[in-house]
């Protein structure tokens, strides 16, 4: 996942913003929300004497479609949430795909049997208009690596390569270590200190609700061995970018550009980063060896699956529920993103069998390659551009199976109190709403540069960060009530968003994102 973080005044204006919506909403449905009735009211209870209102000209436009729901469509989202409260749809297809498939880093014959798999999953579940649309990935294979501290005191640790790091040569590097807190503090070092050494990024992610520190980590990750290799450094190691205390190490992509020169670069578990400190805070140099094998090829396919529910009336037009189907190599990608993938297919499908379909299609869209690149993302972007009106509203869920705690969205404001009527069916669950900042996430955020509007349902997450991108990411650690509780919030969403008569308009300037 990527997220953007939301400044502490944002949240603060955002508030405001969100309690005086409030406000107004409540006016708006205490005077009834058949808009429609009061404008003749109003007009029978005019004076005599007044003028007669001169007749609307033949072109004149119709009367603004509904921009609300009515009662009867909230209930139909509230006894859908109640049918997921009791469905474990979602977390069979995430054991399913765990079990049966595994590690799919893109390109690799996990990414592929993936593909089978979703287009598998989605036949057998009902939905229509099945297919993968091809998509060019880049292939780096990870190698061996092995990080051994030489003196003082010698010492091996858990270490792996950052997706996209070069090979050291054979033998392997050794350097004398250069402890370096973050990206400013190396551009502050006398590049002589670098040269030739090993540079050390100690600087340790935070955990928080809302993720937010994981922002504030992962740039040395993702820029840290470009930016230590342009002063000379040999070799790069990182405290890994996570929050757990394990001794398993978090891996992630590198943000290279093309012309950057390359160095190896390694994340160290967050015990071993302790134990390098440690031997640093000695006072005397401590020396590395890295050895890495890892290796780019060719680049090469992948697809993104879609699947759809169609809707009852205007099935052209689109609502879509993304999440990505490749995951890191060293766990079963069951957070990240199988849970995204299995809570988003289950959505569409109970919706599918609900009472009463929406007027518009649900979309399904399971992106290729989220994690080294967004190529899935991108391409669909590029691809679908030309329909980007059609597409009603986003939503992906890209930050685990834990609890749902936060609605926000990005659509015009006069869609606001729709929002807040959606939020409202979600408010049993803990959902309260957050302002009107999503950014669509990694993946659906690349359809917010072509007006597309979006949501974002922010869940808990404080532990997410303890298994990201690593080796624990494992069905196991997977709740099946909180499972069922994201499916709930997203069939409840994605059914009145494709139900919405007006639907979103074209969604405001696009937030900031990678
Ligand atoms: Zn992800």
């Amino acid at each position: 996942m990527t997220r953007t973080t939301t400044p502490l005044c944002t949240a603060v204006s955002g508030a405001i913003t969100l309690l005086r919506t409030a406000l107004k909403l409540a006016l708006f449905t205490a005077l009834g929300f058949a808009c429609a009735l009061a404008a003749p009211a109003a007009r029978a209870a005019a004076p005599r004497s007044a003028a007669p209102a001169p007749a609307p000209p033949p072109s004149a436009p119709a009367a603004p479609a509904a921009l609300t729901f009515t009662s009867l469509q909230l209930a139909e989202a509230r006894a859908l949430r109640d049918r997921a409260l009791q469905d474990d749809t979602g977390y069979e297809l995430l054991r399913s795909l765990t079990s049966r498939v595994g590690p799919r880093f893109a390109g690799t014959p996990g990414d592929s049997a993936a593909v089978a798999w979703a287009l598998e999953q989605m036949r057998t579940l009902g939905f229509q208009n099945v297919r993968a649309e091809r998509v060019k990935v880049p292939s780096w294979r990870r190698g061996e690596c092995r990080v051994e501290l030489v003196s003082p005191w010698p010492q091996t640790c858990a270490a792996v390569a950052l997706g996209g790091s070069v090979a050291t040569p054979p033998g392997g590097i050794e350097a004398e270590v250069v402890p370096v807190t973050n990206l400013d503090e190396l551009a502050r070092i006398d590049s002589t200190r670098l040269a030739g050494r090993i540079v050390f990024f100690t600087g340790r992610m935070t955990r928080a609700t809302d993720g937010s520190g994981y922002g504030r980590a992962v740039t040395v990750r993702g820029r840290g061995a470009v930016e230590a290799a342009r002063r000379g450094a040999l070799g790069v190691v990182i405290r890994s970018v996570g929050t757990d205390r394990n001794r398993l190490p978090h891996t992630g992509g590198m943000r290279p550009d093309s012309g950057d020169t390359r160095i190896p670069a390694l994340a160290l578990s967050n015990p071993d980063a302790d134990l390098l400190e440690d031997q640093l805070a000695s006072g005397r140099p401590v020396r590395m060896r890295l050895t890495n094998s890892s290796r780019w090829a060719d680049s090469t396919w992948s697809a993104n699956v879609i699947g759809e529910i169609p809707g009852r009336e205007l099935p052209r037009e689109l609502v879509v529920l993304g999440a990505h189907l490749d995951s890191w190599d060293l766990g079963t990608g069951a957070h990240d993103d199988g849970a995204g993938v299995a809570i988003m297919t289950a959505a569409a499908r109970l919706i599918g069998e609900a009472r009463q379909r929406p007027r518009r299609t649900i979309r399904v869209v399971l992106f290729a390659n989220e994690e080294f690149g967004l190529s899935g993302a991108r391409a669909y972007a590029r691809e679908h551009a030309s329909e980007a009106d059609r597409h009603v509203l986003g939503m992906e869920s890209d930050l685990g199976a834990y609890a749902p705690l936060g609605l926000r969205s990005r659509v015009p404001a006069d869609r606001l109190p729709a929002i807040r009527q959606m939020q409202s069916v979600l408010a049993p669950l803990g959902v309260e709403y957050r302002g009107n900042d999503a950014s669509g996430d990694a993946d659906v955020g690349q359809l917010v540069p072509l007006g597309i509007p979006v949501c974002d349902l922010d869940t808990d997450a404080s532990e997410y960060f303890d298994l990201h991108h690593t080796a624990n990411d494992t069905f196991d650690k997977v709740d099946p009530l909180l499972v069922r509780r994201n499916v709930a919030c997203y069939a409840a969403l994605a059914w009145l968003a494709a139900d919405l008569p007006a639907g979103f308009g074209r969604a405001p300037a696009a937030p900031a994102r990678r």
